[in-house]
């Protein structure tokens, strides 16, 4: 953040969003909501958050004239997307508040840097080594074997990650990744997965969603739930206040996902921050009083920050393209069946084409209670097929 408007920028402002996807898509429905008129950069046509937004600047994120068109328009800038160019950021931040700031944006896009950064915050994170050099490769100790081979930069949805059982296979599993510039991280034990949201203003204000038990399928979020008992009581609170340090470490403003391993043992270990609302949070939307696409658009605008209530019991659903696919065919499930579920909200990200691990949309379960709400999702999975 550089320039810093003098009081809170209030509905009928432009908000500006980098990157066109369903997570700019839901910040703009939040942002219109609220009042806002948006403007969204992304070089696709059809982007997600584009068609539904007042403005579409359709350029590449370095494209100078596309930049200088969104911080003309907007009175503040946002992100959606981790792997927008920080060295966008920093040119939009010489005209208007960026928010998150190049900063953070740049150590969330780097996993070395990343983990440096929890380690500074006083956070546990996997034992790992950096990989740059053959010598680093060498020189690995076998204490992260067997591990996960991850690219520095760029891995997303589990892509750009290799397990690796010793040492010829890390050798083989570099040479695959081109030998860029990689962390090899221990393979842990885990006894499960979960995710914290924090919202912070430039004020230092910070806020948060509880916290979010996460289950992965071939290194997607395929099920998020919130609710009471959904992990240990000192587990929740370790890892919300592990997100708060990592938010306050880097004098973070807007929206951060941090998402943890919590091991056999009961300890838990830092994995990856997202500079943005994140999919883990989605449930947000229907189970809570405010979302986190309102807490990005109120961070960003420097409106109070209110700690947002649960008010369900959540189970979201994710909808990958190959639910498209069933039964040999090209077709979307049968949502008005889905529709007749209680509790049941349908979000669809408006993507023309379906492919197989594709993120079409989700759906959220809300209920009283969790059990009521795995149960009406577990009903809605045999639906999906
Ligand atoms: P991405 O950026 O693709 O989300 P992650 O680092 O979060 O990559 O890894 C994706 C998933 O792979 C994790 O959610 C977890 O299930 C598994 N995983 C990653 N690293 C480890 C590890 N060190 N030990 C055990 N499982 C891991
Ligand atoms: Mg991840």
């Amino acid at each position: 953040m550089t320039s810093k408007p003098s009081g809170p920028l209030l509905p009928g402002a432009t908000l500006g969003v980098m990157g066109g996807g369903q997570l700019g898509r839901m910040f703009v429905h939040a942002a219109q909501q609220l009042g806002y008129r948006t403007a969204v950069l992304d070089a696709d046509e059809d982007s997600p958050a584009g068609t539904v937004s007042h403005l579409h600047v359709r350029t590449g994120y370095l494209d100078e004239a596309g930049l200088a068109q969104l911080a003309s328009v907007s009175q503040a800038i946002t992100t959606e997307f981790e792997n927008v160019p920080a060295a966008a950021l920093t040119r939009l931040a010489q005209q208007r508040p960026v928010a998150p700031g190049a900063d953070a944006v740049a150590i969330a896009q780097d996993r070395a840097q990343e983990k440096a950064h929890f380690t500074r915050c006083g956070v546990p994170c996997a034992p790992h080594a950096v990989i740059e050099k053959p010598e680093q490769l060498q020189a690995v100790s076998d204490d992260f074997l067997p591990g996960v081979l991850k690219t520095s930069r760029l891995g997303y949805d589990g892509k750009g990650q290799v397990r690796v059982a010793d040492r010829a296979a890390l050798a083989r599993a570099w040479e695959e990744l081109r030998r860029v510039p990689c962390v090899l991280e221990k393979l842990l034990p885990l006894a499960a997965e979960c995710s914290v949201v924090v919202a912070r203003g430039a004020d230092g204000a910070m806020v948060h969603l509880p916290v979010q038990r996460n289950l992965h399928r071939n290194g997607i979020l395929a099920v998020t739930e919130v609710g009471p008992g959904v992990l240990p009581d000192a587990t929740a609170r370790q890892a919300i206040e592990a997100t708060r340090a990592i938010a306050e470490g880097v004098s973070y403003v807007g929206v951060l996902c941090v998402e943890f391993f919590l091991l056999q043992d009961g300890s838990l270990v830092v994995n990856e921050m997202a500079p943005r609302p994140h999919n883990s949070g989605h449930w947000s939307l229907d189970g809570a009083d405010v979302s986190q696409f309102e807490l990005q658009v109120r961070a960003m605008a420097g409106l109070p920050l209110t700690q947002p209530r649960q008010h369900s019991a959540a189970v979201m659903l994710n909808l990958l393209g190959d639910l498209w696919f069933t039964g040999g065919r090209e077709q979307p499930p049968a949502w008005d069946r889905v529709l007749e579920l209680p509790g049941a909200h349908l979000h669809l990200y408006g993507k023309a084409q379906a492919r197989a691990g594709r993120k079409m949309g989700h759906l959220t379960f809300t209920a009283a209670d969790l059990a009521s709400a795995r149960d009406t999702a577990l009903r809605a999975c045999g639906l999906l097929g």
